[in-house]
């Protein structure tokens, strides 16, 4: 049952008869670990937690760098130098303080993201590195929980959302071996636009999964935001693949 004060502040989301006051209930049940608290990471977590999920881990290890506020829009100049976990966390409890938030300054690899995969609904890969992207599909996939991994560059941004044992991965799609490390220190180009809108479809793509509505299982989108174009191109489940 929703509270007098959730039925006023998801009004506007309830009176889709998509979502209606079911779909909210169920969306307060939701629970996400989001990996990585950058450009993608910052409207994720903004309208995931204005939208009321139950639960927010945040697992990030950076602090915000000046070359950091023209895209990452969680953070602001005074908060040059601190860690944007900590920032992260009492933004977006200032922004929804019934959807509880737990945020984590420690850098994600194979050993230290096990600790946070207990009970969560969705994995969302909100980080700037392809290692980072193969191993939230892995998880994912290992731990059958569902994912969300969106990648981006300059213009240009790809998302698909995994529902492991039934859709395909990431890996179906983007083979380890094939694609290029980046392991290179040099930035790639962005313009922040770009992970604002690709963070925001991630949002998108677990609230319309957790509510059952169609989503980008079996699918990618591709988006070119030079000519603003959006394409969903299907994909199946390789035979050799690690979720197979
Ligand atoms: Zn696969």
């Amino acid at each position: 049952m929703l509270t007098k004060d959730q039925k006023i502040r998801y009004s506007r989301q309830i009176l889709s008869p998509s979502i209606g006051e079911s779909g909210q209930e169920r969306l307060s049940e939701v629970k996400v670990l989001q990996i990585g608290a950058g450009g993608l990471g910052s409207p994720f977590a903004m309208y995931l937690v204005a939208a009321g999920i139950k639960e927010l881990t945040i697992v990030d290890n950076d602090v915000v760098s000046l070359s950091n506020l023209q895209r990452q829009v969680l953070y602001s100049e005074r908060q040059v130098g601190k860690p944007k976990v900590d920032i992260a966390r009492d933004t977006l409890l200032g922004l929804n303080s019934t959807v509880k938030i737990n945020a984590h300054k420690e850098y994600v690899d194979e050993n230290s993201i096990q600790k946070y995969l207990k009970d969560q609904d969705f994995i969302v890969d909100c980080s700037d590195n392809l290692n980072t992207k193969f191993l939230v599909n892995q998880v994912s996939v290992e731990h059958n929980i569902k994912s969300v991994i969106a990648g981006i560059k300059d213009f240009y941004g790809q998302i698909i959302t995994v529902n492991p044992k039934k859709s395909a991965c990431y890996q179906c799609v983007f083979s380890p071996s094939t694609e290029t490390p980046n392991i290179s220190a040099d930035p790639l180009p962005v313009i922040g636009v770009t992970p604002g809108i690709l963070g925001t479809l991630e949002a998108l793509e677990v609230i319309k999964t957790a509510l059952g509505l169609p989503n980008l299982e079996n699918k990618l989108l591709m988006v070119n935001l030079l000519d603003l174009s959006f394409n969903v191109v299907e994909i199946e489940k390789a035979d050799d693949c690690i979720c197979s």
